[in-house]
């Protein structure tokens, strides 16, 4: 299992971070290492003095594929969820700086928090899906899918000239404005609508 993740895929979260709009999708990943088990806690990892959160709308792949078309990509999955894209800001910026790759700052364990639920998308408008973040009860971000860059399908499509996609990698479609940092103790609420799908507490 792999774990895709898109970058500045909303245009004001690309310019929070000085940063220009991606012509095409731009994504790294992340190993299935970096995959909270379920019911594990979070510790805010040793190497960072600037971890941020960072949520995303993450789609399942449920179907074997390459070279998909972005006519044929919603094939390819039936169920989104929500997650967190944890990022070391400040190892990233180090490694941005000296023009090498982000596993440090991006990759570790972890990093990649899912709700328990997926939600199928056939309850969903995806064309319009509202979800924010609270962050100890206050909202720091708020999405809508209706400001992708780039579309689920276009990122499957493109993703896929690359490498073959397969059942169960998971896709983090971005985030929007709102980025910030997170401390011990802090909690973490990720809604997609009015619906909770995670609660996490910084340890
Ligand atoms: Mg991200």
């Amino acid at each position: 299992m792999k774990i895709i993740c898109i970058g500045r895929n909303y245009a004001d979260h690309a310019k929070e971070m000085h940063a220009p709009l991606p012509k095409s999708p731009l994504f790294f990943l992340k190993p299935d290492s970096s995959l909270l088990p379920k019911k594990t806690p979070f510790y805010y990892p040793e190497f960072t003095q600037n971890l941020h959160y960072e949520c995303e709308i993450v789609v399942r792949i449920n179907k074997l594929g390459k070279n998909i078309s972005p006519k044929f990509a919603s094939t390819y999955y039936t169920e989104i969820g929500l997650g967190i894209d944890f990022t070391a800001r400040d190892l990233q910026e180090e490694c941005k700086a000296k023009g090498l790759p982000w596993e440090r700052a991006k990759a570790f364990d972890g990093s990649a928090v899912i709700s328990e639920r997926f939600i199928s998308k056939q309850e969903l408008n995806l064309e319009k899906l509202d979800f924010h973040l609270l962050k100890n009860d206050e909202i720091v971000q708020q999405g809508n899918t209706k400001d992708f860059i780039f579309s689920i399908d276009t990122i499957i499509s493109y993703v896929s000239q690359y490498m073959t996609l397969k059942i169960g990698d998971l896709i983090f479609t971005g985030t929007p404005a709102g980025v910030g940092p997170v401390q011990i103790g802090d909690t973490l609420q990720g809604f997609i609508g009015e619906e909770e799908m995670y609660k996490l507490q910084i340890k």
